[in-house]
């Protein structure tokens, strides 16, 4: 086994002075994130190994020098985002029993603090089911849960990155934060593989056409408003993008509108991945070679087993719609601190296999291509029958005027839950006008109870849309 420190020491050897990260004026060599990485473990390995390392910081080279070398010491590292509150962030680093908390200032001011003493720091040996990060879930449905996910997880990432063409002659572009599972399943690979990154800590359409030219990138991973963003921008189609090889998309629903949309102009392939920051399984869909898939977010990729369950535990047959779940070689443990919500994540098979679930509800079609409809959390029940919002957003979504849709269940007295409809709009529309013709289109169970327009709809810094934000608002707005 070969942890991810031990790959950089082999790049530096291989390649030491070619570019392992870009970051405006800055270029980090090999050598240099190799050398650096040497004087971070020298400096953390007086906490016993295997302790956990904080970082808190916008996006720098230093924040993955610091990685590094925390990893070489055989300790683990919990990326934090970077925007908490005080105190949430104090709460986040009691959680993660962090021995020490590196801050932005202490990231971008690493040269001049970190002692060089040249001396080479004592060799750990990392074991592949030691803890690579501890990492929090994005906090879509609630309090974020810190899961660990060892250096198996990610030794799994950076083959799969070999798979899909990340290497020594690739160039990522990174422009979602790195406290981000998302983020980090294209980062890795690129430093386990010898590749180069190119950090931009503030995603706007403009700098992410201008790097991709500059510095010909070749990969990129983007969340769907990205996407969205890019193709919205009127300067999208003058820009030189043929360097790009491949490009991915995960974490949120990615409508198959915007799919083919990017497939038409933006050429190179386009991979979506769903899965979760607890491993448990992915589904890939390759959608320059499924063009009559992009509706659905692809079938279990190797390794991967994923099943359906319904709400008493029990396996469905092909055609059913349930809860997915998931197993893969690579998972998590366990949520950290959370015995309870760790035993309500798991599933047992039949067979005795370990299952993750994963709150979100799908199908499989005869082909083996899943289609999610809602996260479970989100499901309407209203007057007993399940309606499912992204249908609902669907109809919405298709009305003249209408940009984006989000429909959430609120407490109804008659039905128990009731549908409502946030959307945004591209120009002055009647919300009456567009319930009544939304409604026209709905059927009896699916009726929204009311719509409002918003100025945009809330969304976490990775870009999912905050749906219990929209739940809470509403019902302290009535
Ligand atoms: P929390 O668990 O804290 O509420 P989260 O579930 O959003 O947050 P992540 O682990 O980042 O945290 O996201 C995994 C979830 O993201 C999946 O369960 C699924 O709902 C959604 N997701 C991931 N990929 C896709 C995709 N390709 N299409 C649609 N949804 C996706
Ligand atoms: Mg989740």
């Amino acid at each position: 086994f070969t942890s991810l420190p031990d790959l950089v020491r082999i790049h530096a050897g291989q390649t030491p002075e070619k570019v392992a990260i870009i970051m405006g004026e800055m270029r980090v060599s090999w050598q240099v994130l190799d050398a650096l990485t040497d004087r971070v473990a020298c400096h953390l390995a007086v906490h016993p190994a295997g302790s956990v390392v904080a970082i808190s910081s916008p996006m720098h080279p230093w924040y993955l020098a610091l990685w590094l070398g925390a990893l070489r010491a055989g300790h683990a590292v919990a990326p934090l985002a970077d925007k908490l509150g005080a105190e949430a962030l104090a709460m986040q680093v009691a959680d993660s029993g962090a021995v020490v908390t590196f801050g932005a200032d202490e990231v971008a001011g690493l040269l001049d603090w970190l002692p060089n003493t040249g001396e080479t720091p004592p060799v750990r040996a990392i074991d592949p089911a030691a803890p690579f990060n501890l990492i929090y879930s994005s906090g879509t449905t609630g309090r974020p849960k810190g899961i660990v996910q060892p250096h198996a997880m990610r030794w799994a990432h950076i083959q799969r990155g070999a798979v899909q063409g990340y290497g020594a002659d690739s160039v990522t572009l990174v422009s979602t934060p790195l406290y981000s599972n998302t983020t980090l399943v294209s980062v890795i690979p690129t430093l386990g593989l010898g590749g180069t990154l190119v950090l931009l800590p503030k995603f706007d359409t403009a700098a992410f056409l201008a790097l991709s030219v500059a510095h010909r990138v070749s990969h990129a991973m983007l969340v769907p408003v990205q996407y969205q963003r890019l193709m919205a921008d009127p300067t999208f189609d003058s820009h030189d993008l043929s360097s790009y090889r491949a490009k991915f998309c995960t974490s949120a629903p990615f409508s198959a509108a915007l799919k083919a949309e990017v497939l038409a102009r933006w050429p190179g392939g386009l991979t979506e991945y769903y899965g979760m920051t607890e491993g448990g399984g992915t589904c890939i869909l390759p959608c320059h070679l499924h063009p009559d898939k992009l509706a659905t977010v692809g079938q279990p990729a190797a390794g991967s087993d994923i099943r359906l369950i319904d709400d008493e535990g029990c396996e469905l047959l092909a055609g059913a719609t349930g809860e997915v779940v998931g197993r893969s070689p690579a998972m998590m443990k366990g949520y950290h601190n959370l015995a309870e919500a760790s035993a309500a994540a798991e599933w047992q098979s039949p067979d005795g296999l370990r299952f993750i679930r994963t709150g979100d509800i799908g199908r499989f079609d005869a082909d083996g291509f899943l289609t999610l409809m809602d996260r479970k959390k989100d499901l309407i029940i209203s007057g007993g029958f399940n309606v499912y919002p992204s249908d609902l957003e669907g109809v919405v979504e298709g009305l003249p005027g209408v940009c984006e849709a989000a429909v959430v269940g609120v407490a109804s007295a008659r039905w128990g839950e009731t549908p409502v409809a946030f959307v945004t709009v591209d120009g002055p529309v009647d919300a009456a006008a567009l319930l009544a013709a939304a409604n026209a289109r709905l059927g009896a169970m699916q009726r929204l109870a009311d719509l409002r327009v918003v100025e945009r709809l809330p969304r976490s810094e990775i870009g999912k849309v905050l749906k219990r934000e929209l739940r809470d608002g509403y019902q302290t707005l009535t």
